[in-house]
């Protein structure tokens, strides 16, 4: 098949158009990098720290923590890889960081909220991306990023840490985009940031007041609401602005219908599910940039996500 010739000739993806599209994969454990890498996985996105972390009496030390990240950088090669701070909090709870009991934990402590909170669990945690080698081997990327004074403080304890450890090389540093705070901001952050990455999960959540884990609004809760999509519009204009690259980790990068919209609204870089890559890849290599825009312009002109969907169905029935 097409999506398996791709990913076995491990190539870079390019749009049908000769577009650069990095098709990237989201890990969540090292046994997960070099099956990634064999089904064509051009970097890592999106590595959930959050599996070093839970379902233990204590948190990891900056050894242990380097030693996974330095294993998941070897079996990646030289592939770029995004390392996520721990994204934890009241709904992801963990023994030895004690969070009071919250009316509303996806509005609490959770994210780099806990980090800034516990700042000698963030220090520990850079440390050890710090240490893995060739030095500046790991971007590093900033979760549920509200307001700019959160990727500041962050990039000030890591300008510290890497002064602390004599290291001079640059170490990027990126947010994702997971609430309307920072879609709305976009230009702002780039500013400052080096890339932007769009958690569509939890931007979906926060843009339309839905939990994305409650069964009884699940069916509401749709990345392709054209809300949801002018704030990704607008956050890839704010990367644009500063040249800064936009991407998506969320869901969204995974879905087939989804993808052709995200293009064409100026993403350029999709981390998908492993399991998932050879089809995205494969589907970025038919389309037009050109298509893609207008087919986005359209999206964004809809009113419901039904609408959008049905668009999306019929873009892909007519696709050459
Ligand atoms: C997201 O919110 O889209 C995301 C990628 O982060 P997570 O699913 O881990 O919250
Ligand atoms: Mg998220």
């Amino acid at each position: 098949r097409r999506a398996e010739a791709l990913a076995r000739a491990g190539t870079l993806c390019h749009s049908a158009d000769g577009v650069r599209i990095e098709i990237f994969a989201n890990l969540g454990h090292r046994d997960e990098a070099a099956p990634a890498v064999a089904r064509g996985a051009e970097g890592c996105g999106l590595l959930r720290t959050e599996f070093l972390f839970l379902e233990r009496a204590a948190a990891p030390d900056e050894a242990e923590q380097s030693a996974e990240y330095q294993a998941i950088a070897d079996a990646l090669g030289e592939r770029p890889l995004i390392v996520r701070l721990l994204d934890i909090g009241g709904d992801k709870p963990a023994p030895y960081l004690p969070i009071a009991p919250e009316e509303n934990p996806a509005l609490g402590l959770r994210g780099i909220r806990v980090g800034l909170a516990r700042p000698a669990l963030l220090d520990t945690q850079l440390r050890a991306i710090l240490a893995v080698r060739p030095a500046g081997r790991c971007h590093i990327m900033v979760p549920m990023v509200a307001g700019l004074e959160e990727l500041r403080a962050v990039r000030a304890r890591v300008a510290a840490l890497a002064a602390e450890a004599g290291l001079a090389a640059p170490f990027r540093l990126g947010i994702m985009v997971e609430t309307p705070a920072a879609a709305m901001l976009a230009d702002r952050f780039a500013a400052e940031a080096d890339f932007l990455s769009i958690g569509t999960n939890d931007l979906t959540q926060y843009a339309l007041a839905m939990d994305r884990g409650n069964a009884a609004v699940a069916g509401g809760v749709d990345g392709l609401h054209p809300a949801v999509l002018r704030l990704i519009a607008e956050t890839c204009r704010g990367g644009a602005r500063h040249g800064r690259w936009t991407g998506v980790c969320g869901g969204l990068a995974s879905d087939p219908l989804a993808v052709p919209i995200l293009l064409g609204l100026g993403v350029t870089e999709l981390s998908a599910a492993p399991a998932m890559v050879p089809d995205i890849k494969a589907l970025v290599t038919r389309l037009t940039l050109a298509d893609c825009r207008a087919h986005a312009e359209a999206a964004l002109a809809c009113a419901t996500a039904a609408e959008v969907r049905a668009l999306a169905a019929r873009f892909a029935e007519e696709m050459p």
